[in-house]
């Protein structure tokens, strides 16, 4: 099935409200020290792996500069890029994409320190001439690490950036959408609200999706965050790499 366009409607339709959201946010600041420690070891655990052969000498980006433990939202894109995150170790960062990441961030009023940003692989699949899309086997073996951020970070909307990220959620969570279906539409995906969007490539944003039709995309988005509220610490499935 796929979502109605008006992101909206559909958040009403499922029935949101607000009622509990400070009291929920106040407790999941209380458990800051737990959650850092938790996510610290996830870290560790994803800077030592070396489960993917073509992967692991770069390195995983997943720390302190992905962003807030207590995200508004969760953005996973496809890889870390050669000349951004890579370089710089911050996602979305230093190179075009992450330059028209950051201006569509702050078209929707978002600023970093509020979300979260991770991606479907953490290590960067380039080599010295340019970056190269992960394997369906690489997303797979790394669906663990995204997993657990998810389980951990317990973001009330996720926002999946591009075609494989898309797909690397549904490695977690079953679904059949394709991003052309989808795109812009606010789903509800177990206890969390989905936006699928384009990625912010300059080659995506000449062809496929353009800049005004993105920053469409992301006011669709930060009104699904302004209509969202915390998920409660712990409950729920936790999603499982299949
Ligand atoms: S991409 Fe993920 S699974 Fe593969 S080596 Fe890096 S951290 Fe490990």
């Amino acid at each position: 099935m796929v979502p109605r366009r008006c992101g909206f409607r559909t958040v009403q339709r499922h029935g949101i409200n607000m009622t509990n959201a400070p009291s929920q946010r106040r407790l999941r600041r209380s458990n800051q020290p737990e959650l850092a420690s938790r996510f610290a070891t996830l870290a560790q655990e994803a800077a030592l792996c070396r489960a993917c052969p073509r992967l692991a000498e770069r390195g995983a980006v997943l720390g302190p500069p992905n962003g807030s433990l207590t995200p508004r939202v969760l953005f996973i894109g496809e890889a870390p890029g050669r000349r951004g995150a890579d370089r710089t170790r911050v996602p979305f960062h230093g190179d075009a994409s992450g330059r028209c990441f950051e201006y569509l961030l702050a078209s929707a009023g978002l600023t970093r320190e509020e979300v979260f940003i991770t991606n479907a692989v953490l290590c960067c699949p380039a080599d010295d001439a340019r970056n190269h899309p992960p394997t369906t086997a690489e997303v797979r073996q790394c669906g663990r690490f995204l997993g657990r951020t998810l389980d951990m970070l317990r973001p009330p909307v996720v926002a999946t950036v591009g075609a494989i990220a898309l797909r690397s959620l549904g490695y977690l969570i079953k679904h059949r959408w394709h991003l052309s279906e989808v795109s812009g539409t606010i789903i509800r995906l177990q206890d969390f609200l989905l936006v699928p969007l384009y990625h912010p490539s300059p080659r995506v944003l000449h062809t496929v999706r353009s800049q005004s039709q993105q920053e469409a995309d992301f006011q669709i988005l930060a009104r699904c965050i302004q209509a969202s509220r915390p998920r409660k610490p712990r409950a729920g499935a936790r999603p499982t790499a299949t």
